[in-house]
């Protein structure tokens, strides 16, 4: 018996602690043992494996369908994949929301066959190309005869697209295109339109936040375009486990759906391990303890799983930190001899697409044995056969979380899981509340159609495609009214007695910029040789590629020379600083209405419309070994204003506690530790989101603390955390009295990002004033 204990918690209903033997336990057992890693481990949950019902095909399956899909060794469908296809058939528009392992590509893949054998055609969007080349494999393998199947993205060779167009009867693309070119030259596509039957939205899951209201406003205007060439497709839509998915699928397409959420398929036991880094004796910004990083401890276990032979997936939170475990890991396997660093790889999105396709078959053939990776993994490429997966740092939600964890043991095999906490308020919540993860349904995905930020340009793309009418209003929702008569107003939309018109030269689908990132993609270029080495948007520019700025592409360690602006472009050359970089900002908030409100304890919470401006000002140089800060760097950058959504609370002068002290300090601590906890009640990333706090703000006059949406428009976030003001407040409390350092540091007060340099705080006026605020019994009066 190793030498620890795993920590136990109250176990859920719904996930027991199982404890037969299994393979994942063992692994863990291999981790723990090793020194000095004694007392890591907060919490042990063992998932227990789920037994196979039977297998069977649906009668109106046509035989060479069958014997494709029996070819490849698949026997039939579960109970859970032929509902779906059985609804499908029938033309229900379905959503079907299981597990990562559960075979949900099968449920839409045998209906969408037998549509195209008969003569329809069928439309399948995923995110990402990557997915779409993978399914492309997966349909291609079924070797069925008539079924011409097709990738049609921006690496589809421009002498192919014709092609594509004319004959393919099962069409594989993204958002992005369909948004760019598809819908814009839909003329081009008359005979797919006439027979399209089916579309498939496949891992709907990622359509949230502003992306999603971007998606929403593609299928209604695909919905449109199919109704001009008199078609009516079924929508299938697929997600990963999510609550409540038929309102979201409702959303996504304005249309009513089906649900299937009962998972039917087999699966091995997962144990998931919940594990937190050791404080160091390191001290960071105002002198607090520094725990050691995630991708610290992520690169450790990565390689020992490595040498053990175990095929293990990293999914760390951002592009750098892939590169670094990966760099890391092959490092310690270098450093002990062990001759197996070449086994090791870092996998994002952002490569280009040739980089991307090696490293997915070097990783489904087994010459990789360890891979880090953003989530661009999680996004459903089919590697199968892992043995480990580790996740440094909370992956946002519950929902990914248990998408990343399933992505070990998908042949049914037992499987080991491990989240590594941050050093952020909400990573320490999650590994020391193992209630807040297992046994818990998962979240809703949050998305607003509505927001005329995004409905705007959507419409001038629609007007373009088809000019609109009123009775096209209905689809577009209750906004579109007024938006329209904006456009009319601003001059870009033209109103004759048939409709609205575009009457511009211009491409309309130019207006929208669905990855809500803003801008044109700057350009990542080596100056010495004009190798192009990715692209970023503008808008993440400022913060990930400004002058200075250390940038790491596949294990090599570039320093920007200099980002400019109005080229495009930032040029970059190799460098080995021993340090990373953190962008610093100054952010003005100024409120332009309040649309909610109700009265908190003795102050007032509310949710309305704010302007943010927000400039990047100056760098961060932090040792990269130890986090130590190096000192500051200015900048030169333009600022970057943003009308937003925001819920913020105030406090009145006469409730604040005597003697609090430091109040600028005590709101500041309370924002970064409210933002740092919101996406666990709304679905969202800590980037998505921001905060200022102010003891008197111009346009309350209170102590005022704010947390908006970093989108144009909002994203339903901040609406999120207006409704769920108290239990977020609340956690956001717990998260800061719990954390066992003095006077606050990144697990609970300290931000990653902020524009002070973390000052001031105050940790216990923090909690002081959240006392107030929640003490109180909480009153409700709309005031709308
Ligand atoms: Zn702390
Ligand atoms: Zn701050």
């Amino acid at each position: 018996m190793p030498g620890w204990k795993p920590m136990t918690s109250p176990t859920s209903p719904a996930l027991p602690r199982e404890r037969t033997p299994n393979r994942g336990g063992p692994l863990l057992d291999r981790l723990v043992t090793v020194p000095g890693r004694h007392g890591r481990v907060t919490h042990v949950e063992h998932v227990p494996a789920r037994q196979a019902g039977q297998a069977q095909w649906p009668s109106w399956v046509p035989p060479q369908v069958r014997e494709g899909f029996e070819g490849l060794g698949i026997q039939g469908l579960w109970s859970h994949q032929s509902e779906a296809a059985d609804l499908v058939h029938r033309g229900q528009n379905v959503i079907i929301a299981t597990g990562t392992a559960s075979g949900k590509s099968l449920a839409y893949l045998v209906p969408a066959v037998t549509e195209a054998l008969s003569g329809g055609t069928v439309l399948y969007l995923t995110p990402t190309k990557a997915l779409a080349a993978d399914q492309l494999r997966s349909v291609s393998a079924l070797g069925v005869q008539g079924l011409r199947a097709a990738t049609f993205d921006g690496d589809t060779p421009h002498e192919e697209r014709a092609w594509v167009r004319r004959n393919a009867n099962y069409v594989l693309t993204n958002p992005d295109m369909l948004h760019r070119s598809i819908l814009p030259r839909h003329s081009a596509w008359t005979s797919f339109w006439r027979r399209l039957r089916l579309v498939i939205v496949d891992e709907c899951h990622g359509y949230r936040g502003v992306f999603g209201s971007h998606v929403a406003q593609i299928l209604r205007r695909l919905r449109r375009v199919s109704a001009k060439y008199g078609a009516s497709p079924v929508f299938f839509l697929a997600s990963a486990t999510a609550s409540d998915p038929a309102t979201t699928g409702m959303r996504l397409t304005g249309l009513q759906m089906a649900e299937v959420t009962r998972d039917a398929s087999p699966r091995g036991t997962t144990t998931v391990a919940l594990w937190e880094p050791p404080l160091t004796d390191l001290r960071g910004e105002g002198g607090a303890p520094i725990r050691r990083a995630a991708t610290a401890e992520a690169a450790d276990l990565l390689a020992d799983l490595v040498v053990d032979g175990v095929r293990t997936l990293a999914f760390v939170r951002s592009r750098r930190s892939a590169e670094t475990v990966a760099l890391t890991a092959r490092g310690h396997l270098e450093d002990a001899g062990v001759p197996l660093a070449d086994k090791i790889a870092a996998y994002r999105a952002g490569y280009l697409a040739e980089d991307r396709r090696l490293l997915e078959k070097a990783l489904r053939s087994g010459d990789l044995l360890g891979v880090a990776t953003t989530n661009a993994l999680e996004l459903g490429v089919d590697v199968s056969g892992l043995d480990a997966v580790l996740i440094a740092g909370w992956p946002g939600t519950r929902a990914s979380l248990w998408q990343q964890a399933g992505r070990a043991g998908r042949d049914g095999q037992d499987a080991l899981a491990v989240l590594i906490a941050r050093d952020d308020p909400l990573d320490t919540y999650v590994v020391h509340h193992p209630e807040a993860l297992f046994g818990r349904p998962v979240e809703a995905t949050v998305l607003d159609p509505d927001n005329p930020y995004v409905l705007a340009p959507h419409l001038c793309a629609a007007a373009a495609e088809v000019p609109l009418t009123e009775a096209d209003l209905e689809i577009f929702g209750p906004s579109a009214a007024g938006v329209l008569d904006d456009l009319v107003a601003d001059g870009l939309l033209r109103r004759r007695p048939t409709g609205w018109f575009w009457t511009s030269r211009d491409l309309a689908a130019g207006l929208a910029d669905i990855r809500g990132s803003g801008g044109s993609p700057v350009q990542i270029v080596e100056t010495d040789t004009g190798r192009l080495l990715g692209t970023c948007d503008e808008a993440s520019s400022h913060t990930s590629v400004h002058t200075g700025a250390v940038h790491i592409h596949q294990g090599e360690t570039f320093v920007v020379d200099e980002l400019d602006l109005e080229m495009g472009v930032a040029l970059v050359t190799p460098g080995t600083p021993d340090y990373s970089t953190f962008a610093r900002d100054v952010t003005d908030i100024a409120v332009i209405e309040s649309l909610r409100s109700h009265a908190l304890g003795p102050g007032e919470l509310h949710f309305g419309s704010v302007e943010v401006t927000r400039q990047v000002v100056s760098y961060m140089k932090r040792r990269t070994s130890t986090g130590e800060m190096l000192g500051d760097e200015p900048l030169d950058l333009p600022p970057r204003s943003l009308r937003t959504k925001a819920v913020w609370w105030t406090l009145p002068p006469e409730s604040l506690p005597p003697g609090i002290g430091d109040l600028g300090g005590a709101a500041h601590a309370a924002e970064h530790a409210s933002i740092g906890l919101l996406p666990l009640f709304a679905t969202c990333d800590r980037w998505d989101i921001g905060g200022v706090s102010t003891e008197l703000h111009p346009d309350t006059g209170r102590l005022t603390v704010f947390v908006y949406d970093g989108h144009a428009g909002g994203a339903g976030f901040a609406e999120r955390g207006f409704g769920n003001a108290v239990a977020w407040l609340t956690a956001t409390r717990d998260a800061i009295a719990s954390c066992e350092c003095g006077h606050g540091c990144p697990s609970c007060i300290q931000s990653p990002k902020c524009g002070n340099g973390n000052e001031p705080l105050s940790k216990r006026g923090a909690l002081e004033l959240l006392d107030v605020l929640l003490g109180g019994s909480v009153q409700r009066s709309a005031s709308r």
